[in-house]
């Protein structure tokens, strides 16, 4: 008999496919050491560290094959370091010289690599993460574990995890991969903005996700938040012949009677500006520049810099560019300016915060911003994550003048900077409102905690109060005000953000069309009348479910 897993819904579409789950990370081994009182006992440890060795590189070169884009090229980097003599001769040298066992020699001789590369600075530095993947896929190959990162099964599959790191998202093969299904994260965890961003049905937070067996069949719909163990062949049948209806958005964002509200796109990388401008995206309402900088041991050059900002900057020549300063701690730690001994990371020193101990990294930011802007023709804007006080948008904005940006505005994402709206605004010229860490702070629920899912919504009445709060007081100083948390991509959320005042929607470039889609049928007053209806429900279903109700005539035409 078929049995449903209900989790909260985080990315549309429907899929079937069997489960395929994230593996635990591959142990260190013992420091036992190798049996030698004959000489065959280190020949033939070092016998198997090389097949183990070589069966790891084959394995990664032809998985490099079979994938494709990102994936692709961060597998075929990872083989080419395991084909690297370096790390086999030392591992080598430790079992014949220290009596070390082959798994035990290529863990410390990988740890010794790392650790020499680490100081040497990009891009070197960086090939120190590829050694410990190498090691451990070695490690894994050696004592019959599974080898870390997303696995490779030769066929498409539903990926089930706790959560997915960002890291493991690197190797994430979207053509591979049918849906997501996790136990863990919250509808705005990473798992959630990527499995979005690449238009993969996705599920968080099931309960019984973790009973989900490797190899059975399930039907996922990430739309309804449903899995479906155990499905009849119809089930499948029906799941796999779904498809999503396909719109376009034309480029200018507005309401039924042509009251303007610009759709921009969340971009953090090349790759990704070059779709949001194959989706028609207005501009980019949120330039995520941390991704410049995750997963380095130390902080890009300016000139590195310089060069990551351009990529995106040239895709929107003439048109907004939001480049948000860097968010690291937090879900985004980074070595160079986040402390990993914080007892609460998320209340800790992050965003915005880490220009206090470190304004050097903020000032080198500014500068790579302006030259970027400077070498470019988008019109370039400047924001900063996490402000709290009048006083922290005051020094954002006066940095950003010494450097020649004139457009620095304030990320609204602390419950403080909203309820004081007026004075923050009287600084930053304009406000865009991250809803995800707004929702966190609003409910003081984790955003990553799965556990805390049905808190962790922006359809909860209290964010929409502060969303309310945050267009009034920025009005009020005639400055914009958007919004660029995951709220800007649902699509029957929308028009109640347009009616609370947000004059900007910033998302997914794959939610742009449908969010167009209802703008237009829906005039400006039933905006702020949605709005109305929102805020009067006392709980976030409640405010989901009233307003779906009173857009029915909108929603159902156009499929939603
Ligand atoms: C947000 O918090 O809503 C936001 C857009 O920033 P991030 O998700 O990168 O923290
Ligand atoms: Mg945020």
């Amino acid at each position: 008999m078929s049995i449903t897993l209900t989790g909260a819904p985080v990315s549309p579409g429907r899929a079937a496919g069997v489960v395929v789950t994230m593996p635990a990370p591959v142990p260190e081994p013992p420091v036992a050491a190798l049996d030698t009182s004959d000489a065959s006992g280190a020949d033939e440890a070092v016998s198997r560290l090389g097949a183990a060795t070589s069966a790891v590189q084959e394995r990664l070169a032809a998985q490099a094959a079979q994938a494709t884009g990102t994936a692709a090229d961060v597998l075929a980097v990872t083989a080419a370091m395991a084909a690297d003599p370096t790390l086999a001769r030392d591992a080598e040298r430790r079992v014949r010289e220290e009596s070390r066992t082959p798994e035990r020699a290529v863990w410390d001789a990988a740890n010794a690599l790392a650790a020499q590369l680490e100081p040497l600075g990009p891009p070197l530095s960086e090939r120190a993460r590829d050694v410990r993947d190498v090691r451990d896929r070695i490690v894994a190959e050696l004592t019959g574990v599974r080898p870390p990162g997303v696995p490779s099964p030769g066929h498409p599959f539903v990926l089930v995890a706790e959560d997915l790191a960002p890291a493991d998202t690197a190797t994430l093969d979207p053509e591979a991969v049918v849906a997501i299904v996790t136990s863990g994260g919250g509808p705005t965890s990473h798992t959630a903005i990527l499995a979005r961003a690449l238009g993969i049905p996705a599920i968080v937070a099931v309960r019984g996700a973790d009973d989900l067996a490797e190899g059975e069949t399930v039907v996922v719909d990430g739309g309804a938040g449903t899995v479906l163990r155990d499905p009849s062949d119809a089930d499948v049948e029906a799941a796999r012949s779904a498809v999503r209806v396909e719109r376009e958005f034309d480029g200018h964002g507005r309401t039924a009677d042509g009251h303007r509200v610009e759709l921009l796109a969340n971009v953090a990388d090349p790759e990704a500006a070059r779709a949001a401008v194959a989706a028609h995206a207005e501009g980019v309402g949120l330039f995520r520049t941390e991704f410049c900088f995750l997963g380095r041991d130390v902080e890009p050059t300016v000139e590195e810099q310089v060069t990551a900002y351009r990529g995106v900057l040239s895709a929107f020549s003439g048109r907004k560019v939001v480049v948000r300063t860097l968010d690291a701690g937090a879900d985004k730690p980074l070595p160079f300016v986040t402390a990993d001994d914080e007892p609460n990371p998320a209340l800790g020193v992050r965003g915005l915060r880490t220009a206090v101990a470190h304004p050097e990294v903020l000032d080198r930011q500014l500068q790579a911003i302006a030259e970027a802007a400077a070498a470019e023709s988008a019109d370039v804007w400047v924001m900063a994550p996490m402000v709290a006080t009048t006083d922290e948008a005051r020094s954002f904005v006066a940095a950003c003048e010494a450097h020649g940006l004139t457009r620095a505005g304030a990320m609204v994402e602390v419950p403080a900077a909203a309820l004081r709206s007026r004075w923050v605004f009287e600084h930053a010229t304009f406000g865009s409102i991250g809803t995800n860490d707004l929702t966190q702070y609003a409910m003081a629920a984790d955003r990553l905690l799965g556990d805390l899912a049905a808190l962790s919504t922006s359809w909860q009445p209290a964010v929409l109060e502060l969303v309310r709060a945050t267009c009034q007081g920025a009005h009020s100083r005639g400055r914009p005000v958007g919004v660029c948390g995951e709220a800007a991509a649902d699509a029957v959320l929308a028009p109640v953000l347009v009616g609370l005042g947000v004059t900007s929607l910033s998302m997914t470039p794959r939610a742009l069309a449908d969010v167009a889609a209802v703008l237009s049928e829906v005039t400006f007053v039933r905006c702020r009348e949605l709005a109305r209806v929102a805020l009067e429900q006392p709980d976030a279903d409640a405010a989901r479910s009233a307003v779906r109700r009173e857009l029915a005539d909108v929603l159902e035409p156009l499929g939603l």
